[in-house]
């Protein structure tokens, strides 16, 4: 197959981003864009709109989600592609998933009243379009507005990540049953911005064994989350493991990624895109 490009991870109102589906496919088509997933943290609600606005712009479709997975006490992120998004499973498995957010939410916000900062539930919830997908992201946001921050990344060096004001530890999905409902459902699973873990050497071995063994497919080499040296180190990951590599920016927000759709270095030779695995899921 000749050089593709394909965005395999972004994120819409339907979760955290800002920008609605169909505003991502015509930014995404605008960029270059030939194949696109939209891929909302814990949410397959927008895929219906993603795929009709990604074909008004001639680009192909794989459905995408990405599902937060608690592994060795640690959030990790797997990107779902390919799947039926009519899977029952899958809605069941999504929806367990998000089921907590609002509770955590909460307590994160009565955290954050303990450092002198009011209000913060109400202030996130007014960024959030799906109000079953309340996120850090929301929280970032009004704290940006209301000054406490300058931008984005200061809030995460300051508050909402662990041992920061604002953290409040969350159980997720299961490896396991994450990758076992994109597999069921027909899909790859990819382990999302690998580089972006706080992992031992061990754990991170750890955790591309049991991916492997539980039916995972891929992992993202080229992500917006990545530096080129990154990306190289990954890449070797991808062949020892017998993965297949994904390209992804992760794009957010015209106002806070670094990285635009579509806007991302090609993946190394040699390494077997995941879209070639998933050739008979492409619409
Ligand atoms: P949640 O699923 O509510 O824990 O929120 C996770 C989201 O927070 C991620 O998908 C990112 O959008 C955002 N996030 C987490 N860490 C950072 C960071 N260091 N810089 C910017 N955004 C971050
Ligand atoms: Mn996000
Ligand atoms: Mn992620
Ligand atoms: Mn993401």
């Amino acid at each position: 197959m000749p050089i593709l490009n394909a965005d395999l991870h972004c994120h819409s109102v339907v979760s955290d981003g800002t920008l609605t589906p169909e505003a991502l496919a015509a930014r995404a088509a605008a960029n270059g864009v030939e194949l696109w997933a939209l891929t909302d943290h814990d949410e397959i609600g927008g895929q219906q709109r993603a795929m009709a606005a990604a074909h008004a712009h001639g680009m192909k479709y794989l459905t995408g989600t990405e599902i937060s997975v608690t592994f060795a006490s640690e959030t990790v992120h797997i990107v779902g592609l390919g799947f039926d998004a009519e899977d029952p499973r899958m809605h069941e498995g999504l929806q367990a998933t998000r089921g907590g957010r609002g509770a955590r939410a909460q307590e994160m916000s009565a955290q954050l009243e303990k450092v002198g900062i009011r209000g913060a539930y109400e202030g996130a919830l007014k960024y959030v379009g799906n109000p079953e997908l309340i996120s850090r992201t929301h929280f970032a946001r009004f704290l940006v507005e209301t000054g406490v921050c300058k931008d984005t990344s200061e809030v995460f060096r300051r508050y909402l990540t662990d041992g920061k004001p604002g953290f409040v530890p969350h159980r997720w999905a299961s490896l396991k049953d994450a990758v076992r409902w994109i597999s069921e459902a027909g899909g790859a699973a990819v382990i999302a911005h690998p580089a972006r873990y706080r992992f031992t050497a061990t754990e991170e071995y750890a955790l591309f064994t049991e991916f492997k063994a539980h039916g995972g497919r891929g992992v993202e080499v080229v992500t917006g989350s990545h530096t080129a040296a990154e990306a190289m180190r990954y890449a070797d990951t991808a062949r020892e493991f017998g993965l297949a590599a994904s390209r992804g920016s992760d794009f957010h927000s015209p106002d806070e990624s670094h990285t635009d759709l579509g806007q991302l270095p090609f993946l190394p030779g040699e390494l077997t895109p995941v879209w070639e695995l998933l050739a008979d899921r492409i619409r």
